[in-house]
């Protein structure tokens, strides 16, 4: 071991993910990771979904457990708090007062519920960790009434799983239409159809003017029942180190393409932070997404032991809710025109053309796994700059891949 020592701040998974990175580049020195959680690092996809739905008790799902923790030489310290960073001093403190010095530092501290400031907010559950879905999960009993307020991705798998486990669920959601921000419409009223159909009420437009003991109340006067209130709208960077320690700030923590903050001794990485895309012009963007938080890690991590390697991973996320899988890839919005492909039987992709006719953005919803494989070529293909033809996208015999042959 040298005496060098790499910090993450974060026992999330772009935390989790750059501590084993550390080790995968052979890194001798010192790696700590410091979490203000009281787990080990586990995953949170299934805190909306499995862990509320299944039968048997959740358990973590650890991305990085005791054992492993071990193995690869992590210093992790649990259910501590980051308070300060001193940048001359090259120190991170802690709430008790401890000081732990770092070479390079990794902020990975993720995004935070945003709350409602409405009379009876604090009736409001928010979902962020393990033990927040573990209330969640004890509060879906059979018949109760549940109202949730957004018509975002926490919203909507919430609802699927209230809905399976019995509830009476009505979205609350302020836009004229669910998944308003980075999904296309035609893909979201599938998934809003398919809402209805388990039975779920769907308000958009509405605004919220009070939260009573077991209602709630709409500023156009109508009430929804609601023995169960949940908040889903939306998350802000955790940024209050980087702020406190002077690092520059846009829309997050900001980094260059190497992921590194002002300070070129920190990086950031996930949700926290905002990069410039050299895939779409180097537009500044901040990626609330899992898949995100683990490629930004790997790069973090071989730029912070002296790499020079630009983040460049086309956007990815999912959601699965009841059968159905949605996928977006790239960018949709910056698209102008738009060409349907259907892979299967019940399944819809979106090619998204920019003005070029280069593909920016595909986005695809279908059961199971029937859009997948498209999805990812597809995604590839975005990666390139490609610029297939609108006829070759909207055959489904078509084989994308051979679009990828050099
Ligand atoms: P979100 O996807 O941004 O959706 C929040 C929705 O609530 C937006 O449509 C928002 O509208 C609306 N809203 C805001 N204030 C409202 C109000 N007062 N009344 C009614 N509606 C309101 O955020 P989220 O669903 O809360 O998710 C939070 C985080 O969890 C994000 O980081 C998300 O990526 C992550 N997450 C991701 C997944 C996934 O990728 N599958 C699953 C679960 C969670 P405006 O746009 O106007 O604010």
């Amino acid at each position: 071991m040298t005496e060098a020592s790499m910090v993450i701040v974060g026992g999330g998974k772009a935390g989790a993910r750059a501590a084993v990175a550390f080790r995968e580049n052979a890194w001798k020195g010192r790696v700590t990771l410091i979490s203000d959680e009281a787990l080990a690092p586990y995953d949170r996809p299934p805190l909306s979904k499995a862990a509320i739905m299944d039968e048997a008790e959740p358990q973590p799902v650890y991305l990085l457990d005791e054992g492993m923790m071990a193995s690869l030489e992590v210093n992790f310290l649990r259910g501590s708090a980051a308070t300060g960073i001193d940048r001359d001093a090259k120190t991170v403190s802690l709430a008790d007062g401890t000081k732990i010095p770092y070479d390079r530092l990794l902020i990975a501290t993720g995004a935070e519920p945003r709350r409602l400031s409405q009379t009876g907010a604090e009736r409001a559950l928010l979902l962020r960790d393990l033990a927040d879905s573990a209330e969640i999960r004890r509060k879906f009993i059979d018949g109760k009434s549940v109202a949730i307020i957004g018509g975002g991705f926490i919203g909507l798998e919430l609802a699927a799983s209230a809905a399976k486990r019995g509830c009476r669920v009505t979205v609350i959601e302020a836009q004229p239409r669910v998944l308003m921000r980075g999904v296309p419409p035609e893909i979201a009223t599938r998934i809003a159809a398919r809402h209805a159909e388990a039975g779920v009420a769907i308000l958009t437009s509405a605004s919220i003017a009070q939260i009573g003991l077991d209602k709630i109340l709409l500023s156009d006067g109508r009430e929804i029942p609601a023995d169960i209130v949940i908040a889903g709208i939306g998350a802000a960077p955790r940024i209050k180190l980087a702020e406190q320690a002077g690092l520059a700030l846009d829309n997050g923590i900001a980094c260059n393409t190497y992921l590194q903050t002002s300070d070129p001794h920190i990086f950031a990485v996930g949700d926290c932070c905002s990069f410039p895309h050299p895939v779409f012009g180097n537009e500044r963007l901040r990626l609330e997404a899992w898949r995100n938080a683990s490629d930004q890690a790997i790069v973090a991590v071989e730029n912070m032991l002296g790499g020079q390697k630009p983040y460049e991973a086309v956007p990815w996320f999912w959601t699965d809710q009841y059968e159905l899988n949605l996928q977006i890839a790239g960018l949709p919005q910056r698209g102008v025109s738009i060409v349907e492909r259907v892979p299967k039987e019940n399944a819809l992709i979106l090619c998204h053309l920019d003005g070029d006719g280069r593909l920016v953005g595909a986005s695809g919803i279908g059961p199971g796994n029937s859009i997948a494989r498209d999805i990812r070529l597809l995604e590839m293909l975005i990666g390139k700059k490609a610029a297939p033809g609108p006829a070759l996208l909207a055959d489904p015999a078509f084989q994308l891949k051979s679009l990828l042959k050099p």
